[in-house]
This record gives C-alpha cells, sequence and structure tokens, in this order.
C-alpha cells in the first residue's frame, strides 16, 4: 500500500484542527488534517443531543483571530446551540478552503516513531498509511465516550446511544418512556430540553450535580453590532481572568457580611453562564466554609424550585461543594421534576441490577422503557491519547506512560514522543478554562514550535525529562491548592466506566494555575527559544 508523505498531520478537525490547519497551512507546510468522522465540528458534529448548546457567551467562544470571521458572524443567542455552532465552523473552514487539507473517515489507530529517520508512521484502521515528521493530536479532551458495562445492556429492544452517538436525523419523542442515566452537564441538557416532549421520562441518578441557571437570551442586531465593536476588549478581558471568560473573580468573602454575600449571590444567580462561578468571591474554591455558605445558598434555591421536597433533597449533592466539579448550567432542569411524568430514581439507594429487553431493572422495580439514553460522560482529557496506540521512543506507548497520570511539559509536548505537538493537551489550561480561548493559545505554540524547527533545519522536537518533571509538580500544586483536589470529577481524572480512574485514583490532567499564569509562562518560553525543549 502506498504511503502518504507530510511534514504536519493534524488529529482531528474539530475547533483545534480547524485553527491549527490554518496556521500550519498559512507557514507553507505540508499539513493535513486526518478526522475520524465523516465530517468537520469535532465535538459540534458529535453532540446532537436537544439541548445541546454554548455555555461559553458564544462571542467569547468564536475564534479571535480573524477579522473578517468577526466581521461576518452574527451569534443569535447568548449561549449558541448545537446545529448553530457546526454551521460556524463550517463557515470559517469554508471561508479559508480548509476543507482541502481534511481526510474524513480517517481514524488512526496505531502510530509509530522512528528515531533514525525522525518521522511517524500512521496507520489508519483502514491499512492506509501516512507518514508524517510531526504529528499534531488535536482530538478534544472530551471525545472519548464512556458507557457503562451494565448487564443485559445490549439485550435492550428499544432504540439507545451515547449521548454523543445521538442520531443526526429527528428522533420523534412524543408518547416514548425515555430513561436517562447521568446527571451530568449534557444529561441536566437534554432533561431541560426534552421534557415537555415525552410520553414519561425516568431519570437514573447515582451522585447530584450542582447546577444553577444559564439564562439564556437572544442577541439582536444592534447588540451584536455593539459586541463586534468591543471584540478587542472582549478578548482582552477574557486572557485576564483565570476562567478565560468574562466573568471577574473578587477577593473579600470574609470582609463582607452574611447579608452582603447573599445579596450578590441573588445577582448572579439571575445573571447569564459562569457569573455564579467566574464573578464570584474567589475564597469558594480555596476555603471549606465559604464554600460551604455558597453550597447551602444553592441548595436552598434548589428547594424553592422543586415541588416534591423528597425529590429536592435528592437533586442536592452532599459528596461534594457547589463548583468543585465542573459546573453544569441548566435552562429549566429543575422544574422538570415537578411535571407528574419525570421522575427521578436514586440509583445509589436503588441500584441498577441490569438493562433487559424492555427496560432497566432496579433493585426495586422495572422500569419499562422505550429509548435509554447513556449521559454517562467520557474518558476524559487522555482517554482519546489512550485509544490511538502511540509507541514513542523505544517502543513505549504513551498509555503505558500515562496510566496513572498524564505526564507533559506545559500540556504540549511529553518525553519520549518526540514531534508530537498536542494541541490543548492534557495538562494545559485548556481542560480548566474557556475552551477555545486556551486552544487559540496552543495552536499558536504549536505553529511556533514547528515554524523554529523547519526555520533552522531542525527534525526532532522533544520535552527535557527534567523540564516536564517541573511541570508536573507545578501541575500537582495547583490541583493541590484547591477544594477541587477532592472532587470525583472528570477534572481529576475520575469515571467508574474507566479501568483504573475509579474511586480512590487521582490525576493531574489540567493546569489549575488560571489562563493569565500559563499564558505568561508559555509567552515566555517562546520569547526565549523554548527552555526546557531539545531541538535536533
Ligand atoms: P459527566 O459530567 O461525566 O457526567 C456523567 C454522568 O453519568 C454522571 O452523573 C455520572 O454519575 C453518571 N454515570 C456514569 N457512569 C454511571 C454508571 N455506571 N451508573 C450510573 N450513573 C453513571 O459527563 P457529561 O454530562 O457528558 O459532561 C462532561 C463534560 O462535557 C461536562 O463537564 C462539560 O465540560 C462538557 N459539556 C459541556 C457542555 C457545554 O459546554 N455546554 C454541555 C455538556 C457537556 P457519577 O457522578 O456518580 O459518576
Amino acid at each position: 500500500m502506498s504511503e502518504h508523505v507530510h511534514d504536519a498531520v493534524i488529529l482531528g478537525a474539530g475547533v483545534s484542527g480547524i485553527y491549527g490547519i490554518k496556521r500550519l497551512t498559512d507557514l507553507g507546510l505540508d499539513a493535513i488534517v486526518l478526522e475520524a468522522d465523516a465530517d468537520l465540528g469535532g465535538t459540534w458534529y458529535r453532540n446532537r443531543y436537544p439541548g445541546c448548546r454554548f455555555d461559553s457567551e458564544s462571542y467569547t467562544y468564536g475564534y479571535s483571530w480573524s477579522q473578517e470571521i468577526l466581521d461576518a458572524w452574527h451569534w443569535k443567542e447568548l449561549f449558541s446551540g448545537q446545529p448553530e455552532n457546526l454551521r460556524y465552523l463550517n463557515f470559517v473552514a469554508d471561508t479559508f478552503d480548509l476543507r482541502r487539507h481534511m481526510r474524513f473517515d480517517s481514524r488512526v489507530e496505531r502510530m509509530v516513531w522512528d528515531d533514525d529517520a525522525h518521522v511517524w508512521r500512521l496507520r489508519l484502521v483502514d491499512g492506509t498509511v501516512f507518514v508524517s515528521r510531526f504529528v499534531v493530536p488535536s482530538i478534544g479532551p472530551l471525545s472519548m465516550p464512556t458507557v457503562p458495562d451494565f448487564e443485559g445492556r445490549d439485550e435492550f429492544e428499544g432504540d439507545w446511544w451515547h449521548t454523543h452517538s445521538w442520531p443526526d436525523e429527528p428522533v420523534d419523542l412524543s408518547g416514548k418512556q425515555v430513561g436517562i442515566v447521568g446527571t451530568g452537564a449534557t444529561a441536566i441538557q437534554i432533561i431541560g430540553a426534552i421534557c415537555d416532549k415525552v410520553g414519561d421520562l425516568t431519570v437514573f441518578q447515582r451522585r447530584p450535580n450542582w447546577s444553577s441557571p444559564l439564562n439564556n437570551r437572544l442577541i439582536s442586531e444592534e447588540e451584536m453590532a455593539d459586541i463586534r465593536s468591543r471584540y478587542d476588549t472582549i478578548f482582552a478581558n477574557c486572557a485576564a481572568t483565570p476562567g478565560g471568560f468574562e466573568h471577574v473573580p473578587r477577593w473579600g468573602f470574609w470582609d463582607d457580611t452574611p447579608e452582603e454575600r447573599r445579596t450578590l449571590w441573588d445577582e448572579l444567580y439571575q445573571e447569564p453562564g459562569f457569573a455564579i462561578t467566574g464573578a464570584n468571591y474567589a475564597e469558594i474554591y480555596f476555603d471549606e466554609k465559604a464554600n460551604q455558605e455558597l453550597s447551602d445558598y444553592i441548595a436552598d434555591r434548589i428547594r424553592a424550585r422543586v415541588d416534591d421536597p423528597e425529590t429536592a433533597e435528592k437533586l442536592i449533592p452532599r459528596d461534594h461543594g457547589f463548583a468543585l466539579q465542573r459546573l453544569p448550567l441548566e435552562s429549566g432542569y429543575f422544574e422538570a421534576y415537578n411535571r407528574p411524568h419525570v421522575h427521578l430514581v436514586d440509583v445509589k439507594e436503588n441500584p441498577i441490577e441490569r438493562v433487559t429487553a424492555t427496560g432497566i431493572q432496579t433493585a426495586a422495580r422495572h422500569h419499562d422503557l422505550d429509548l435509554i439514553v447513556y449521559a454517562t460522560g467520557f474518558d476524559a482529557i487522555t482517554g482519546a491519547y489512550d485509544r490511538i496506540r502511540i509507541e514513542g521512543v523505544g517502543g513505549q506507548t504513551l498509555a503505558d506512560r500515562w496510566r496513572d497520570s498524564p505526564s507533559t511539559f506545559v500540556g504540549v509536548l511529553s518525553h519520549g514522543f518526540p514531534n508530537v505537538i498536542m494541541v490543548a493537551g492534557p495538562q494545559s489550561v485548556s481542560g480548566s478554562t474557556n475552551f477555545p480561548r486556551a486552544i487559540e493559545g496552543s495552536v499558536d505554540v504549536m505553529a511556533e514550535l514547528l515554524r523554529q524547527a523547519y526555520a533552522n533545519g531542525h527534525t526532532r522536537i522533544e520535552a527535557e525529562a527534567e523540564a516536564e518533571a517541573e511541570w508536573v509538580d507545578e501541575v500537582k500544586k495547583y490541583q493541590e491548592r484547591l477544594l477541587i483536589r477532592d472532587s470525583k470529577g472528570w477534572f481529576t481524572g475520575y469515571n467508574s466506566n474507566v479501568a483504573g480512574h475509579q474511586e480512590g485514583t487521582i490525576r493531574y490532567q489540567a493546569y489549575f494555575g488560571g489562563a493569565p499564569r500559563y499564558n505568561r509562562l508559555v509567552d515566555s518560553l517562546i520569547a526565549e527559544g523554548f527552555p526546557g525543549v531539545t531541538f535536533a
């Protein structure tokens, strides 16, 4: 079989890969994107479930690197929905004619480093081979779905799917008995969106999640014109906050009175998006008492919105404080439980025993279902890497090296795997902040590394082991400082459905030192010619 030879292969045609291919082709490199799916869009191609939308303000999510796109695009909603988001990414790709550099239905299953020739050999599932000097994984932190291995799962005779594989064609839910497993951000969006469209909805909840209102609304032509005129300020504001949003955190929890704190929270609860976490007192992330007071406040909000007190208590998390796992934002989620045909099953109290041909059997009873939706999350951050057999120097695999926790140099390189330049990789700031803001910086670093390599005739780039170990210590330090350190969410690598990620294991997968600190560090690395990286 013939080999395809390139300067750089980008893996993934999502938000990262689209910008990545723009940068690399602008540099004059012979680069190609290999995308496993049938078209571009990544997360916005795959997640087609009802209610799927941004929870970053749309105009802070869009790319900042093209004035042409900023001038042309009208975000119609403050938190834009999936169909529109996919249209946006297609519009960007078409504006710059990027599709011609993309190859779809091209899942890489294995890649092997050749340390004599300084190239990677990549094999697709169909056997096609690509040879490339550099490989740029742009495979996303939440792209490897996980479905629980329930006994009888495959014997169910109705429809079932993970939310990441929600069908493209319309799904008629009217009159259907629908079961949803999970109560993460995805389930919380779906439940709010379909609760008035189904015959009957049963939510199988293991651990409740905190959630607060998204407060979405339309954006008028006039408001969009104003946003366009302020884009420079908007992006500068995002770059200045730890989370990469415009919401600015404040210190001074204990300087204010309890009444003043409640007044602030009353305001933030009505504000759009992540204001409730981003513009809150910073102490809520560090100080258990401060976090407890806020958690108590939000719990009262839930009690006020859910009619049945028993259901309300079941919806209030007790094993983690507010904002200590990735916070889902909701539209009518809590009110869904006030509908007589929406039922909450606590599977801790009443475990799922098996899936049957006609529904789900819990310890207490059988639930008849026509459709089972697994909103059961992802093998986050490292799962998409583990899925590819990546063999580096001496044949070691990346999955083995990262078995207990990933090890990277600023989330961009990993020692022993030369010329793999990760975009928004593990231990970068992307897992912990407004994702596209972090992606752009990450693509810029990747492009700069490749620019320097080609300008200087270097054919091998590798992180030094010592510099990498220092970065891993830095990542641990910032995670340990935060109350997040004890939470069981994907931030810390918890997923009950993935071996080695279950209860009792802590992984250091994201950098929690904040976007400004991370960006300053990366800027200084670029300015100093990448100390900690060996060019050969
Ligand atoms: P998730 O937050 O990991 O939630 C998975 C849910 O499934 C949890 O409630 C989990 O319960 C439950 N679950 C998993 N395995 C189970 C089992 N064997 N039995 C019973 N329940 C089980 O996943 P997600 O909701 O898909 O969200 C993942 C991330 O995607 C979000 O945090 C967010 O970053 C991103 N997302 C973003 C948006 C947006 O931007 N608008 C929307 C949706 C998602 P436990 O908690 O007990 O494990």
